[in-house]
């Protein structure tokens, strides 16, 4: 029997594969104990269609892709890099690779090529998270796990359709409220989801104004008398210029701005005052914002104020993608470095210099996914190398972001022919979870080692091995002397050895594991300058896009991310294609159109179709998900502006002014 994390969303279930090559839920494993959602049953199925199965590569992006050795592979990048300065190169990587994966495409770009010009696509899901988690905690990570689920009796949902992103999660704090008398739910969200048709209470607040209303959370329990100040004094700072901000927004001002009513602020207020152990869930609604660490500062405020952390609840971030928590473990991010190390701090510098044996890692931190697209624009980058993820479809922009495509020299590693490779130069074939081993770490830092159960396709290889043979092509092999995942494992947890997200005594034998205590700050020490949590207030900026309506994008029950995998089953497309938007009834109405029938929206230059769904999405609000590929149509982010959230760099998503004609 063969186990492994399931490469989709970020609660990272355990799984198995049976003799009969059915994909079950591992009953040992703590994501889930033995559940499942419907994704991953359709895995086997999916693993061999559409694969790349030997290197491609075309001289000019008008020729045609011809099949050419991985030698000569290695060859032409070569002689690439040692011609384009490091800067004038990028890298783009995913949070569904493993950690080993990351970790040689890390250390190859920033202690080798010696630049920090890669990001990964949690630029576009947790950015803003990991910012406001610094912010308020000194550190990355999540403050409790999974387990903090079964004796917490009240649950807030805000941004998150956790109901169809991460079910098997949703479905624990079901059954929560099932076995015990007085759980709640509560979610906010300006479409009525499949979670929100689950809570006890649903609060359909106006998009991108989150802010505004939780800063009035905070106005009501200050008001009332409900701020646990023993709480506030010993363990956190910064309460008062928090609190000034947050009397800014009385509950009738708060409610105009967010079009709801002052009863569901102070509702929120009451159940952050007086439940007994509160967890906030959150994914993709507070963070891709132009106001998202604000957004999450928010959330984060409450908690401090109610002192709701460790034994009395937790801000639980939910991460979208299967090792977005092993990709900024080792730091892949343009500022990141090993065990929650930073490129702008000189000691950590050092420590990787001494590490890595190598000198000269840059201090400052590159340009990030979006900015990396206009400097491409300005041919300042010359060649984009994109790993495991597929920007054509899901950065925001697209018109702007397919220009670019098609001016540099593109590689994509992939396991899958995706819309990207269709600007590629070189395309390079890689394995993907069941054809190579190593870790993923999920949404509550608990580590998976994923075994091997299947041979690579063609000839497909680990990407850890892609970066480490390229290494060798170009004389660096001292630095890359892996010839197993469990060596880079081993190196990795060494230079974890007493950071926050120690793994130094973890082994492959010993997973799953979680790194760090139940409660990362369960003596309420915080790995800030004076050890105390921080308040910050939490200033407010909305989105200004013009249009008829606003666009939220968001996520399918069944289909993950752009569909590369998850769309090659029948199974899973079947009530999710063809793309579709959810309207409200009156604003249909209005525009003179009914369920089923198309309409055209347009943004950015472009127009793009759509089946219109009804559904109770806040009036002047339409929600279409994101994920559906060229073969389906257009792409919905040709209408999303790639604004970004100014400290986390994280584009807004969720906010895009749009026109709306019947087709
Ligand atoms: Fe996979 Fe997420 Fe479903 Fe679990 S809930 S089986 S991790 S997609």
């Amino acid at each position: 029997m063969k186990t492994f994390q399931c490469p989709y969303c970020g609660v990272g279930c355990g799984l198995y594969i049976d003799e009969k090559g059915r994909i079950k839920g591992d009953f040992e494993h703590p994501a889930n104990f033995g559940d499942i959602c419907k994704k991953p049953i359709y895995l086997t199925k999916v693993l061999s269609k559409d694969r790349i199965g030997r290197p491609l590569y075309r001289e000019s992006k008008s020729k045609s892709l011809r099949e050419i050795s991985w030698e000569e592979a290695y060859g032409i990048l070569k002689k690439k890099l040692t011609s384009l300065s490091p800067e004038e190169t990028y890298f783009y990587l995913s949070g569904q690779l493993l950690t080993e994966d990351i970790y040689v495409a890390n250390k190859f770009v920033k202690g080798f090529l010696k630049t920090n010009n890669i990001d990964a696509n949690s630029r576009l899901c947790m950015a803003s998270a990991v910012t406001a988690y610094k912010l308020a905690f000194g550190s990355d990570g999540v403050p409790c796990t999974y387990e903090d689920i079964d004796d917490a009796d009240a649950f807030l949902f805000i941004g998150s359709n956790a109901a169809i992103a991460h079910p098997v999660l949703f479905k624990r704090v079901l059954k929560r409220r099932r076995e015990s008398e007085g759980v709640g739910l509560v979610t906010i969200d300006p479409v009525e989801t499949e979670t929100a048709k689950k809570s006890d209470f649903f609060i359909q607040i106006r998009a991108g104004t989150d802010t505004v209303f939780l800063n009035s959370v905070f106005y009501v329990l200050h008001r009332e008398g409900w701020i646990d100040y023993r709480f506030v004094e010993n363990y956190t700072e910064g309460f008062e210029e928090a609190l000034e901000t947050a009397r800014k927004f009385p509950p009738e001002l708060a409610a105009s701005v967010c079009d709801v009513k002052p009863e569901d602020i102070h509702l929120v207020a009451e159940v952050f005052a007086k439940s007994e152990k509160l967890i906030s869930f959150w994914c993709q609604g507070l963070n891709q914002s132009v106001n998202g660490t604000m957004k999450n500062l928010a959330l984060i405020n409450l908690h401090l104020a109610k002192g709701r952390l460790n034994e009395k609840g937790c801000p639980f971030s939910l991460t979208g993608q299967p090792n977005a928590m092993g990709g900024r473990e080792v730091g892949y991010l343009t500022n990141g470095l090993l065990g929650y190390r930073d490129v702008r701090n000189k000691e950590d510098r050092e420590f990787m210099e001494d590490f890595w044996g190598v000198k000269g890692i840059k201090e400052t931190p590159g340009p990030t996914i979006t900015e990396a697209i206009d400097l491409i624009l300005e041919e300042r980058i010359k060649l984009l190398w994109v790993v495991c993820t597929n920007p054509a479809v899901s950065l925001p922009e697209l018109r702007k972001v397919e220009e670019a495509l098609s001016r540099v020299f593109l590689v994509v590693q992939d396991a899958y022919w995706n819309d990207t490779c269709e600007f590629a130069n070189l395309i390079l074939p890689a394995s993907q979870v069941g054809e190579k081993e190593g870790v993923m770490t999920d949404s509550d830092r608990t580590i998976t080692f994923c075994e091997k159960f299947s041979e690579p396709y063609g000839e497909s290889k680990p990407d850890w091995l892609i970066f480490t043979e390229l290494a060798k092509a170009m004389e660096a092999s001292e630095l890359f002397p892996y010839s197993s995942p469990k060596e880079i494992f081993e190196e990795f947890k060494e230079s974890t050895k007493g950071r926050l997200c120690d793994v130094s005594d973890l082994s492959y034998e010993k997973l799953p594991a979680r790194w760090g205590r139940r409660w990362l700050y369960e003596d309420l020490r915080f790995p800030t300058e004076s050890g105390r949590a921080r308040f910050h207030p939490a200033k407010f900026d909305i989105a200004t896009e013009e249009g008829e309506f606003i666009l939220l994008t968001g996520r399918l029950k069944n289909n993950w991310h752009t569909m590369t995998k998850t769309g090659k089953s029948p199974e899973l497309l079947k009530g999710e294609v063809p793309p579709f938007v959810l309207m409200n009834p009156k604003d249909a109405e209005e525009l003179g159109v009914e369920e089923g029938e198309e309409i055209v929206l347009s943004a950015k230059g472009k127009e793009i179709t759509r089946i219109v769904r009804l559904g109770n999405v806040k009036r002047g609000h339409i929600f279409a998900p994101f994920g559906y590929p060229r073969e389906f149509g257009e792409p919905t982010n040709f209408l999303v502006s790639d604004k970004t959230d100014p400290l986390s760099k994280e584009p807004d998503l969720k906010y895009a002014g749009v026109r709306v004609r019947v087709a």
